[in-house]
């Protein structure tokens, strides 16, 4: 791909010109993602795993900052509370779906 400002060649495909910054590439959309309770993922009720699934962090530093917050601020414990309550579980099949080592079939010729 070219970079229609100046003219830079790419032979990856690049979201910006390093050169005058030209956006090349719109980003692919990502389907939005729901905060759900982790059934995979989940030490009490998978708060803190849907979080980590969520903002794609890890969900032993969900955790601790979930601890910390609740060591020193106070607020963990209720706000865990409330997030059990507010935030849906996960459905079995997309947990089954994400599980390691399951093969998601590719609609063929999609590349
Ligand atoms: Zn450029």
């Amino acid at each position: 791909m070219y970079c229609p400002q100046c003219g830079k060649e790419y032979a990856e495909r690049v979201n910006f010109c390093c050169h005058c910054g030209t956006a090349l590439a719109t980003p692919v959309p990502v389907p939005r993602k729901k905060l759900m309770r982790s059934r995979k993922d989940h030490k009490i009720a998978g708060v803190c795993g849907g979080f980590a699934e969520y903002l794609g962090l890890d969900s032993t530093l969900v955790r601790i900052i979930w601890l910390t917050m609740t060591v020193f601020a106070g607020s963990g414990v209720l706000g865990y509370v409330i997030a059990w309550v507010v935030m849906p579980e996960e459905p079995l099949s997309q947990a089954a779906m994400d599980a390691p080592g399951s093969v998601v079939p590719q609609p063929a010729g999609n590349r």
